[in-house]
């Protein structure tokens, strides 16, 4: 059995909601169809604000100019992200500085961070991993005393939630994807969120060129009304996504009998959106495991994306600062697809994968 790890929406109004632009005859990103997506996704997810803009990464640089990121500063991160969180921040010129996460989960390890904050942090940057939460509230607290502000990457993480709350709760800034493989998806795409009305004014202005005066620097990160409108037909299929998601996690993690498997550990009060559900696993070669998996037709992102501490990438060399738990922690898990489209013959074939493996 081949399992497919991507999650291809169908059938749900998109054609309904694209014709509706097409007929409205504006495509930019400055049409009634951006303004509505935006009110949409702000009321979706409990923000004041929101900004549709063209990607992700556009999200994150939008972040860090905002919030004054500029040559010669530093920007503190963990070094479990992916490199789409990183680029932003030398494309500003600044300085991305790796800082170590927990063992058990991918938040900033306190204690790390704390060593690593100086007069040129300009921001720090959390990134929640395939949906599950981290500790951004105890993040947010201390940052608060800094008073340095916190950027999160949310775009694995859309309705991951802590204490009841979105994630986005407690960033300053909140950047999503809503590139094709995300929980939101419009082809490419991101937004961000805010609760701050000056922080919000400035990264409107950035996205669209500094608002045309000259005395603004801006550049065009606008999403075009196409894609906006395909988002605002999908926020309303996200609740039942994320429910069929987490059903299928739930029975997965009910079902595994190999000892050396069990469900990645959720912190507490924490509720991931299962993006991806993680298995931390516990065997003398994990590698094995994962390619086991993969030959049976399972895939996984730690294969699909090669995935390490970012300093071991030739391109993040030169910042590296060794991080021990996250060099464990990357070492220590895979990912299975949960998505609404796995039936449940591909969650018993998966099953018998993982309970059959002997190392
Ligand atoms: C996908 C992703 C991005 C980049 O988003 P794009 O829309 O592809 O630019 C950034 N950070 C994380 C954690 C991601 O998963």
């Amino acid at each position: 059995m081949k399992i497919s790890d991507k999650y291809l929406i169908s059938d749900n109004g998109d054609l309904k909601a694209v014709k509706k632009v097409l007929n409205g005859k504006k495509l930019s990103g400055t049409s009634d169809f951006v303004f509505d997506y935006e009110n949409k996704l702000s009321k979706f997810f409990q923000s004041k604000y929101a900004a549709a803009l063209s990607s992700g990464t556009a999200a994150i640089q939008t972040a860090l100019f905002t919030l004054g990121v500029k040559n010669g500063d530093e920007v503190i991160i963990s070094s479990t992200c992916p490199s789409m969180s990183v680029v932003p921040i030398l494309a500003l010129g600044a300085e991305p500085v790796f800082c170590d996460t927990e063992i058990n989960n991918f938040g900033l390890n306190l204690e790390s961070l704390n060593k690593l904050i100086s007069v040129k942090t300009k921001a720090v940057i959390e990134v929640p991993m395939w949906g599950y939460p981290t500790k951004v509230d105890k993040l947010k607290h201390l940052l608060e005393i800094k008073k340095i502000p916190l950027i999160l990457d949310l775009a694995q993480a859309h309705c991951t939630k802590l204490n009841g709350n979105c994630l986005s709760f407690y960033g300053d800034i909140s950047c999503f994807s809503t590139h094709d493989r995300k929980i939101l998806a419009t082809g490419e795409g991101g937004f961000v969120l805010t609760n701050n009305e000056n922080l919000f004014n400035k990264i409107k202005s950035y996205i669209q060129f500094g608002n045309m005066k000259g005395d603004e620097f801006g550049l065009n990160f606008k999403l075009s009304s196409l894609q906006a409108c395909i988002g605002s037909n999908r926020i309303d299929l996200i609740k039942r996504q994320l429910s069929l998601r987490k059903k299928n996690a739930k029975y997965i993690a009910k079902k595994i009998s190999n000892p050396y498997v069990k469900e990645f550990e959720i912190v507490d009060n924490g509720d991931p959106n299962y993006y991806f559900m993680i298995l931390r696993l516990t065997f003398s070669d994990n590698i094995k495991f994962i390619n086991y998996l993969e030959e049976k037709g399972v895939p996984s992102d730690v294969l699909r994306y090669d995935y390490k501490v970012l300093y071991k990438y030739p391109l993040f060399k030169k910042y590296k600062k060794k991080c021990i738990n996250s060099e464990t922690l990357v070492k220590s898990f895979t990912t299975i697809p949960v998505h609404p489209h796995i039936s449940k013959t591909m969650l018993d074939y998966m099953i018998s994968a993982i309970n059959n493996y002997k190392e």
